[in-house]
């Protein structure tokens, strides 16, 4: 009944596809039998058979990339059929070109007080914020000056150009 060799259980594609694993199979070492579900996905998506071919046609050191490459694709793809993880990039896509308007926005505003003095802010006493005209310092209400860099100084001719950039 039992033998008395070791048990191994099958990797997530040969229980999948009910099929022996043997030794040196090519899922085995990417889909070990308690991720089920991530083989599920790639079968679904892919085909095992494409899959076992394209594995076979990498090197060993490029098949664990490309395993979890498709792994989250399939994955993505199972998720949201029309657009699979294109989806996600263009969601990301969009959140990084917004970040870098906010960016790019307030930089243009700290240009805008390293080059403007605006002691007269403070002086009106309705501000908290102050930055000096040369940068250098920043002013917080009832607290000491903290001292920062100026990156933009190296980039901007603060007396030649504007906010909008011309110069
Ligand atoms: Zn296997």
């Amino acid at each position: 009944m039992a033998s008395s060799t070791s048990y191994n259980p099958p990797c997530a594609a040969c229980k999948f596809l009910r099929r022996k694993c043997i030794l040196g199979c090519v899922f085995s070492p990417h889909f070990p039998p308690e991720e089920a579900l991530r083989f599920a996905n790639v079968h679904k998506v892919f085909g095992a058979s494409n899959v076992a071919k394209l594995l076979n046609e990498l090197l060993p050191h490029q098949r664990a990339a490309a395993a979890s490459s498709l792994a989250y694709e399939a994955e993505a793809r199972v998720r949201d059929p029309v657009h699979g993880c294109t989806g996600e990039i263009s969601f990301l896509q969009r959140q990084v070109d917004r970040l870098q308007r906010e960016l790019d926005a307030a930089n243009a505003v700290l240009v805008w007080f390293a080059c403007n003095d605006v002691v007269s802010l403070e002086a009106a006493g309705r501000s908290n914020v102050g930055l000096g005209g040369g940068g250098g310092r920043f002013y917080q209400i009832g607290g000491l000056p903290i001292s920062y860099d100026v990156p933009w100084n190296d980039i901007y001719n603060c007396h030649g150009g504007g906010m909008d950039g011309s110069n």
